[in-house]
């Protein structure tokens, strides 16, 4: 390796032995031959990216700004090589401290130091501890180094719903006269490499001393990030927690779908598949993979899509009961109150594969046989033609069409992007009134479908309803409630119960001589 190991006069404090202090400095030309021949020690050590800006003049100057603070990072794995990247490039003057400085120091930018890790400490006043938290015991020697300095911890839980002290919690233990602060571990290697334009921009951060936490906040501003103030250290279990979340909101939606994409599935498979083979032994067990799915998936997309309105009526119908609105729902609506959008997209999800799974049904082999043998059987076109059929067919697709395209319309205004473009009552107006309109268009469309089938003792396979019978239930019930909600009695006392009414505490006033009233009742709570 062409390393150019030399004695460095440390760039603080100098109370440290200079013969046991180097200082890494590397040629850039030689370096990258010597990467490039025999040096690297393992996949691991190679940096992620290659970046333009790898020993590019840009970097160089930004280092050497005047004033520019010193930061330090203990540990030369990913995160510490991503790290000093994202300084440098930000100005930063950057030691890294490695238990074996002369193996790592090919990897990190030329104007990083890469030293003994008690040069680092000593040279720093913010240290980013990169080092896996079971190892942080081994960097207790550091101690008076560190004392009185900012120390970052990034690390990770090690798994989820852990107990006890946190990793930044038991730092703080280990460094009692060093100010932790936890940070930067929700962001990824990659990211910190790749820059704040590509990837997540928060940082959420806590800590006990909130001047150093207000110098790391700055120093993430600095990077570009967007720096989100957690509160203090006790915090930091959280925040470790963060990165190990795996879809918490969507679980009970997507179990929800999944359940009933079961119940559906194997209830139309018993009606369409089963029934005919057991009464008259005719054989469609060739209907399962496509046709007996895109029965169900409407029935599945509807159901979810009325869910995402239920619970809407039932605070709107708790807050009447009660009188108020600052009674707390019941845990299970709080939590199903705030899972409306994972439901929602869970129903366009199962709308969307209907509409494909449909435009798909005519290229069956099977479709086009029964086509053929159709058309043989037909001998003038009155006799198919029937015109109650044509006209409930074009009715029954518009619907459907019509909500798609609303519910699609939903689905983007829920991306947080989007929703931050658009003010709260666009907001609302799209997701409560068009959301509405979505719900009533599909169950318009499931109506029609079912047409008069419903009428139909032949349908009745089994005992067991048609399918679309059974779907449609649970929508009209919420779009009649919602009908109720609306009514002028019930909908003006839901409004006065929403701006703070109270049945059991109000107060009587008088209304102006001018007798111009502002649209509240007389009784308020005011
Ligand atoms: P890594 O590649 O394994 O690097 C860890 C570094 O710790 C090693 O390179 C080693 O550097 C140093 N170290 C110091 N004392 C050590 C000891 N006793 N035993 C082993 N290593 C020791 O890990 P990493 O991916 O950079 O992650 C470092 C920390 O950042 C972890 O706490 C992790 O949870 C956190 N983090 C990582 C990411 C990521 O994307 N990688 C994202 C967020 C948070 P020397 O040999 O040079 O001393």
């Amino acid at each position: 390796m062409n390393l150019d190991v030399k004695n460095a006069r440390p760039r603080q404090g100098g109370a440290l032995a200079c013969a046991s202090r180097y200082v890494i400095r590397k040629k850039r030309p030689q370096r990258r031959s010597g990467i490039h021949q025999c040096t690297m020690p393992d996949e691991m050590a190679r940096p992620l990216i290659r970046g333009r800006g790898e020993g590019s003049r840009h970097l160089e100057a930004s280092a050497s700004e005047l004033g520019a603070p010193v930061i330090g990072i203990l540990g030369t794995g990913d995160f510490s090589r991503s790290l000093a990247r994202r300084l440098v490039a930000s100005g930063y003057a950057v030691v890294v401290g490695s238990r074996n400085p002369k193996r790592s120091a090919a990897l990190f930018p030329e104007e990083a130091e890469v030293t003994s890790q008690v040069e680092a400490a000593s040279q720093a006043d913010v240290v980013f501890v990169a080092v896996f938290p079971e190892h942080h015991s081994t960097l207790v020697e550091l101690k008076p180094t560190l004392a009185g300095k900012t120390l970052v911890d990034v690390s990770n839980g090690l798994r989820i719903n852990r107990v006890g002290p946190s990793n930044a919690e038991q730092l703080a233990e280990l460094f009692p006269e060093s100010s932790v602060v936890k940070g930067f571990n929700t962001i990824s290697a990659w990211t910190l490499q790749m820059g704040p334009r590509d990837g997540n921009r928060q940082i959420f951060l806590c800590g006990n001393n909130s001047k150093t936490k207000s110098s790391v906040m700055q120093l993430c501003r600095r990077m570009g990030f967007v720096p989100v103030d957690m509160g203090l250290l006790s915090s930091s279990l959280e925040i470790e927690n963060l990165p190990l979340y795996l879809f918490p909101s969507w679980r009970v939606p997507v179990l929800c779908t999944l359940s009933l994409f079961a119940f559906f599935y194997v209830y139309n498979f018993l009606r369409d598949v089963l029934q005919p083979y057991v009464t008259a032994g005719k054989s469609v067990f060739y209907k399962m993979p496509i046709e007996t799915v895109n029965v169900t998936l409407p029935a599945v997309a509807l159901v979810m899509l009325s869910l995402v309105y239920l619970p809407g009526l039932c605070a709107a119908l708790l807050q009447l009961w009660w009188g108020t609105k600052y009674n707390r729902f019941p845990c299970w609506l709080d939590r199903w109150l705030t899972s409306r959008k994972q439901l929602g997209l869970c129903s366009f999800w199962c709308a969307a594969l209907h509409a494909i799974y449909s435009l798909c049904l005519p290229m069956r082999k099977s479709v086009r046989f029964k086509l053929l043998i159709a058309a043989q059987q037909v001998k003038v076109i009155e006799d198919v033609w029937v015109e109650a059929e044509v006209w409930r067919m074009e009715l029954y697709l518009s619907a459907g069409i019509m909500a798609l395209g609303l519910l699609s319309l939903l689905a983007v205004t829920s991306l947080p992007s989007v929703a931050n473009t658009i003010n709260w009552r666009e907001f609302s107006f799209i997701q409560s009134t068009l959301g509405y309109c979505a719900l009533s268009a599909a169950t318009l469309h499931t109506l029609l479908f079912g047409w008069d089938r419903a009428f139909d003792p032949a349908q009745y396979r089994f005992l067991m309803p048609p399918t679309f019978l059974l779907a449609v239930v649970l929508p009209a019930a919420v779009l009649l409630g919602r009908l109720a909600l609306l009514a002028p009695c019930v909908a003006q006392r839901l409004g006065r119960i929403r701006r703070g009414w109270e049945k059991s505490r109000h107060l009587r006033f008088a209304l102006p001589d001018d007798g111009c009233r502002n649209g509240l009742e007389e009784s308020s709570n005011v």
